[in-house]
């Protein structure tokens, strides 16, 4: 544990550098871009440590986890979901996280809203959009976002406050630089129409590999796992 400790010290601080690094190189406020640390398979201490240091956002992707670590939090930072969840979850989640990045479906939107009007609060989401078109993912494909957008900003109890997006993975950074860059346009269009209760706040894209590029194309929450914690173990 405390090997893990040390290590992320170091990963923390050469993040941190990184990151304001692709900020100022892109014209930008290194102080704009927040970090995300996805914490799936972390252990609470672990990420107990992680706060302690200051770190100030982390985001889940399986309910059940997210569950049984939440009681081990000292000190709990913002809490956003960031997995893929399925209707019969999102009882479990609404009015306890902070924000819900991974709202796939005009099913899953409506859903939070009823639930959110039962628990009486109104949830933050992100939209996750689908840019590279990919069978295997879910997502609202780009040209589908602002009838979804219009379609959620009906809904009672929902805030749509930005765009979340995992790109597929490619070999070759440039591609993934083409997807960032088509989000980054996706972004600015839909941010230039005004809508109630929508806020375009976030565009959170770029993970452990490519967070440089999404921070060039505009990302102001990178959402980073292994590059902090090291490699998951798979097994658990
Ligand atoms: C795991 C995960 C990340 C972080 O991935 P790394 O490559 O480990 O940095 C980011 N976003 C989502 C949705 C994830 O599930």
């Amino acid at each position: 544990m405390l090997e893990r400790m040390k290590d992320f010290d170091e990963n923390y601080k050469d993040i941190k550098e990184r990151m304001s690094d692709a900020a100022l190189k892109a014209g930008r406020k290194p102080s704009d871009i927040r970090l995300l640390a996805a914490v799936k398979t972390v252990p609470a201490e672990v990420i107990n440590y992680a706060v302690s240091q200051g770190l100030d956002l982390i985001g889940d992707n399986r309910v059940q986890e997210m569950e049984q670590k939440r009681p081990l939090l000292i000190n709990e930072p913002e809490h956003h979901f960031i997995g893929h969840l399925q209707t019969n979850k999102v009882k479990n989640i609404v009015g306890k996280v902070d924000m819900i990045e991974s709202v796939d479906s005009l099913r899953l939107a409506a859903e939070i809203s009823r639930q959110s009007a039962a628990a009486g609060t109104v949830s933050d989401v992100l939209l996750e959009v689908n840019i590279g078109r990919e069978q295997s993912k879910s997502g609202f494909y780009a040209e589908m976002l602002d009838e979804a957008v219009a379609e959620i900003a009906q809904m009672g109890h929902i805030r749509v406050r930005g765009l979340m997006t995992i790109p597929p993975i490619c070999d070759g950074k440039e591609k993934n630089c083409a997807y960032f860059e088509q989000m980054q346009k996706v972004f600015i269009d839909i941010s230039g129409k005004t809508m109630d209760n929508v806020n375009m706040d976030y565009l959170s894209m770029g993970m452990s590999d490519d967070f440089e590029q999404a921070i060039a194309f505009g990302s102001n929450i990178v959402r980073i796992g292994t590059a902090l914690f090291g490699a998951r173990n798979y097994n658990k």
